[in-house]
């Protein structure tokens, strides 16, 4: 069993997250993808955060129809700020033969050697990192850190633009699924 799994705060879920978990997914074979929200993400502080229970039903709502697409809210139980290494301990407990692939942007993998236990967390999985356009090839700084790259669909979405975007009113028709937005206006999140 080949496991990806995607972290992130998804605040909200957005194409973008959706195209790198399916073509990792492709690229690497991998039999699931478990998308784990984050309670606190503890590496950035955005102005709006919403509620960690809308953001796991927001990416509940993405995935729907993708069989190979899960959704763990396994961080959001346990409260407080996020921490991969011990997701990933929690995962490899419960599915002790599985291979785990963690899949991150650019960005994170530059912050990697800043992880909590970070050396640790190498040894539990094999990274997936995909490029966003027009960024360069991240160099990732921890030792032993065992990184595949992936060149996916180039899409420049962002949460952060989806955010700013509602704050003035503007649409993100087809920037998130369809059923993504209709539950940021119904819940009028990011107003
Ligand atoms: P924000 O704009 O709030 O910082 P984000 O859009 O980067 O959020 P996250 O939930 O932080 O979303 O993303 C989880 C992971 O997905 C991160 O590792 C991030 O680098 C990556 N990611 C997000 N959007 C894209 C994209 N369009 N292309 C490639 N990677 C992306």
């Amino acid at each position: 069993m080949k496991l990806g799994i995607f972290g992130g705060t998804f605040n909200p879920v957005h194409l973008g997250h959706l195209l790198i978990a399916e073509d990792a997914a492709e690229a690497f074979k991998l039999d699931r993808v478990v998308f784990v929200p984050s309670a606190t993400p503890p590496h950035k502080r955005p102005r709006v955060l919403a509620p960690a229970a809308h953001r796991v039903r927001m990416v509940k709502l993405a995935i729907q129809g993708n069989s190979r697409f899960t959704c763990s809210d396994i961080e959001v139980r346990r409260g407080g700020p996020s921490y991969s290494v011990e997701t990933l301990r929690h995962l490899r407990a419960a599915m002790p033969r599985a291979q785990f692939y963690f899949i991150i942007g650019t960005d994170s993998l530059r912050e990697l050697h800043r992880w909590k236990e970070a050396p640790d967390l190498v040894k539990l999985c094999e990274f997936i990192c995909l490029t966003r356009p027009g960024e360069r090839v991240a160099r990732c700084r921890l030792r032993g850190a065992r990184v595949r790259r992936l060149t996916g669909h180039p899409t420049d979405v962002s949460s952060t633009d989806i955010r700013n975007r509602l704050a003035r009113g503007a649409t993100i028709r087809y920037l998130v699924p369809d059923a993504v937005r209709r539950y940021i206006e119904r819940h009028r999140l990011y107003r």
